[in-house]
């Protein structure tokens, strides 16, 4: 199929969002769409803490939702992925019966399985809650972001449909295991946001202390299990989200 064949089918088919980084020499000034870099939080948000050690979390990953993607969110809310450099073991889903695919209540703070401490934290602020810049992440370079439109590649039959590997926005996850649909604790459905493919290094400063379980110049998120992150479309709030880990 060509190019502009592509683009004319475009309303028909699924879109993900490649996510780029950009070289440093093109890197502007604190961007709000980075690796690492100087999280924009909300007003009144504080940088969150692992809860398990109290030291501040590093700053993965962070983006605005461009009205272009067409995701299920409020146009220009800002995603921020946090975790903790030492405590990052995969959350577990909470496969109890009952809950039918419903995230517990306390989804957010405590962890299902055998951890009861949080180390992570997803945010999506919806633009209205303001937007303060905080002082840049100590422990990852800052890679500025950008994205590519593409139309997914699904594979797969019925309940086994996976789309295209990569780091990316929408679209289609990957899924290395079965596919896992939740809805939020307030009832409603939580949509595919972000996906962080497996082993995906982001490139350390090198004044920053190595990451346990890693690759030396690079932290992995969630000890280097694929991730999909999840969010609720209500976007109830601002940490109405799940990460699923795959392997
Ligand atoms: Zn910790
Ligand atoms: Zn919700």
């Amino acid at each position: 199929m060509s190019n502009s064949e592509t683009l004319q089918n475009k309303e028909k088919e699924l879109i993900t969002w490649r996510i780029m980084p950009v070289t440093a020499a093109d890197l502007p000034i604190a961007p709000p769409n980075s690796l690492g870099g100087a999280p924009f939080l909300a007003d009144n948000q504080v940088w969150p803490r692992c809860e398990h050690c109290q030291t501040e979390m590093v700053l993965y990953l962070q983006l605005d939702l461009l009205p272009e993607f067409e995701l299920p969110f409020e146009p220009h809310s800002h995603l921020l992925v946090f975790g903790c450099s030492r405590h990052m073991d995969p959350c577990m889903p909470p496969l109890a019966p009952a809950l039918k695919g419903k995230l517990p209540e306390n989804y957010r703070e405590i962890l299902p399985g055998d951890r009861e401490y949080s180390q992570y934290k997803l945010l999506l602020n919806r633009p209205s809650a303001g937007r303060q810049r905080q002082a840049p992440d100590p422990h990852l370079q800052c890679l500025a972001l950008t994205f590519v439109a593409e139309p997914e590649e699904i594979t797969g039959e019925g309940a086994f449909q996976r789309g295209s590997e990569g780091p990316k926005l929408g679209g289609m996850p990957a899924w290395l295991q079965n596919p896992e649909t939740y809805k939020c604790s307030c009832g409603s459905d939580m949509a595919f946001l972000l996906q962080i493919p497996a082993d995906y290094g982001f490139a350390k400063l090198p004044e920053a202390p190595t990451q346990p379980n890693s690759y030396g110049d690079e932290y992995l998120f969630f000890l280097g299990n694929e991730v999909y992150i999840l969010a609720c479309q209500a976007q109830c709030q601002p940490d109405s989200l799940w990460p699923i880990a795959q392997n």
